[in-house]
């Protein structure tokens, strides 16, 4: 039987929201720090729509998802109140991992929107290869 990942408030007023599977003692505290910084990213962005998205493994973490699934941005805050933020792409939409090809080289940065940008031009490096190739065939085949 596995444990279940739904959070729930216990402890001394409550102050502990957290699920049996991540057993951390994470508070409410902390899941209402992850929701603001989610906010406060999305308040950032000079484009796009974005969806806030919270998730608890030891510690509650904070991201942001675009419209339709296809782009995460990660959000790491230091004690200063400093983030950093990294992208995921997910071809699919289905707010996953990022293939291999579509990965980034430098994956950390201070501004979201660089890390968007620098996402989007690798989406757009694999994309542009892929047609490159695709016309390579297209032509190949007009001249049967
Ligand atoms: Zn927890």
């Amino acid at each position: 039987m596995s444990l279940s990942w739904k959070p729930v408030k216990r402890g001394r007023n409550k102050s502990i929201f957290c699920s049996p599977a991540c057993g951390h003692d994470c508070t409410r505290e902390a899941y209402k720090e992850a929701i603001q910084w989610a906010k406060d990213t999305i308040a950032m962005m000079q484009f796009g729509n974005w969806k806030v998205r919270v998730w608890e493994n030891l510690g509650w973490h904070s991201s942001i998802v675009s419209n339709g699934g296809h782009l995460t941005i990660y959000i790491f805050r230091y004690d200063d109140g400093e983030g950093s933020y990294h992208t995921a792409y997910d071809p699919e939409g289905k707010h996953g991992g990022t293939p291999m090809p579509y990965s980034v080289g430098k994956t950390n940065f201070k501004d979201p929107n660089e890390a968007v940008r620098a996402q989007i031009k690798q989406v757009r490096k694999v994309l542009d290869k892929e047609i490159k190739g695709f016309q390579t065939v297209l032509q190949a085949a007009a001249g049967f």
